[in-house]
């Protein structure tokens, strides 16, 4: 069967016919048949040029083999124990020497587990209940942190079903803006548990800190008795070999990963310092629990992954990154589209705005449905981005320099069609 035909059954199975809703864009999204390296295949026969990468978990791109032969040898000893394994303490060191704030670490199922408990303990050492978020920072789906949200909840309004005495404790503030959380911490400090942020915002597209931020963030959290998580579920071993805290030099209390760190398979973890993670069952108070949590065959996939993750991967990565973003600016420079390329690392968007783009307000002033024109000639020619001005494109160890040579010729046409009308 066709996409087309595929996705009106599905519609009679799920909600919007997908089971994420990042997922569904119009006509009707392709549905994949396989995918290899860093090209996905779907069943009409399309084979594009993948920079969604399942939204970031990829960094290998699609069936490593490396990654495939040691999941499979697992597969066929067990896929879930109810008990501990070796492998599980080879995984949480490769997250400790890595991410410099890690000291202990909790796996979990998935991103939105790892910030809900990252948030649970923060409450329980701090006593408080209130938190702080950015505005149209993402980190997952559960009630605390519906509000004002980033990735597909930016297309709506804050989620219905979440009762007004959860999200009365979750208070928001401009991202990049040091006088609005100063004035939120002077009024509100003493009630805070945890300031929860992603540190280049990857959910309303790709938005880096201004140089002083987070080390203002850091000092004024540190001054309040305010715990700092940083959500890297998006950056952890993709902005660099130990995230974005290393990246930009400044250490948070816990961190949550997701994405990398299962190596293409479900997972979630939280880190950070001894003093805080001690506080969890079954040595602490804070329950925290998953069936599934710390399952042979994610750990294995995440140490599969981890330990390809060399200085040596993260340069060559950074170079296609470079090469991609220059070749993107030279372009919009050329054709003088006043649009701005972003980016850091493997990590690369365009923000169809004329201005440049330092929060989520700036950011939902481009134009999306000059993007979506972008992103459908993009699919015409044969290269796949997320559906969305409000996500992040990311590159992995499978694009070549000649994919991604062939990915500056399509986008220098797909800006051309979105640019036809009205230019
Ligand atoms: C994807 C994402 C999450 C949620 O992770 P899931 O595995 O989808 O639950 C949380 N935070 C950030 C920053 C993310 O990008």
């Amino acid at each position: 069967m066709y996409s087309e035909e595929l996705f009106n059954e599905s519609k009679n199975y799920f909600p919007g016919g997908v089971n994420s809703p990042v997922r569904a864009f119009k006509p009707y999204p392709f549905f994949v048949e396989r995918a290899g390296g860093c090209k996905i295949v779907d069943v009409d026969k399309n084979s594009y040029i993948d920079y969604c990468l399942a939204y970031g978990p990829l960094i290998l791109g699609h069936a490593d083999p490396k990654v495939v032969r040691e999941v499979s040898a697992q597969l066929a000893v067990g896929s879930a124990y109810g008990a501990p394994t070796e492998n599980e303490i080879k995984l949480a060191k490769e997250v400790v020497d890595r991410i410099p704030s890690a000291e202990m670490v909790r796996f979990a199922n998935s991103g939105t587990e790892a910030t809900m408990s990252a948030i649970r303990v923060a409450r329980g050492f701090t006593g408080r209940d209130k938190i702080i978020k950015f505005e149209g920072a993402y980190h997952g789906a559960h009630d605390y942190v519906l509000v004002k949200g980033g990735s597909g909840a930016a297309c709506l309004p804050d989620s219905a079903g979440i009762p007004v005495d959860t999200t009365k404790n979750t208070l928001s503030v401009p991202f990049n803006d040091e006088e609005a959380l100063t004035e939120l911490i002077e009024k509100e400090g003493e009630n805070i548990a945890c300031l929860i942020m992603e540190v280049v915002m990857g959910n309303v597209g790709c938005i880096e800190p201004k140089p002083g931020f987070l080390e203002f963030v850091r000092k004024i959290t540190e001054e309040n008795g305010i715990v700092l998580i940083f959500d890297e579920v998006i950056t952890g071993f993709r902005a660099s070999r130990g995230g974005a805290q290393e990246y930009y030099g400044v250490t948070p209390d816990l961190t949550t990963l997701g994405k990398i760190v299962g190596g293409g398979l479900p997972m979630g973890a939280f880190c950070g310092k001894r003093e805080i993670m001690e506080l969890i069952a079954p040595s602490g108070p804070v329950y925290q629990a998953g069936t599934f949590s710390g399952n042979p065959i994610s750990v294995q996939a995440g140490i599969s992954t981890l330990t390809q993750l060399d200085d040596a991967f993260y340069k060559n990565l950074k170079n296609k990154g470079d090469f991609l973003r220059s070749n993107i600016a030279s372009i919009i420079d050329e054709e003088q589209y006043n649009i701005q390329p972003v980016g850091i690392a493997s990590m690369f968007q365009i923000y169809f705005n004329p201005a440049e783009v330092y929060n989520y307000t700036d950011a939902k002033a481009s134009d999306s449905d000059r993007f979506l024109r972008y992103f459908r000639a993009l699919l015409k020619e044969g290269v796949f981005i997320p559906p969305s001005q409000f996500e992040c494109n990311f590159i992995s160890k499978a694009h070549t320099m000649e994919d991604i040579q062939n990915t500056v010729e399509a986008i220098e046409i797909a800006l051309e069609v979105a640019f036809k009308k009205n230019k």
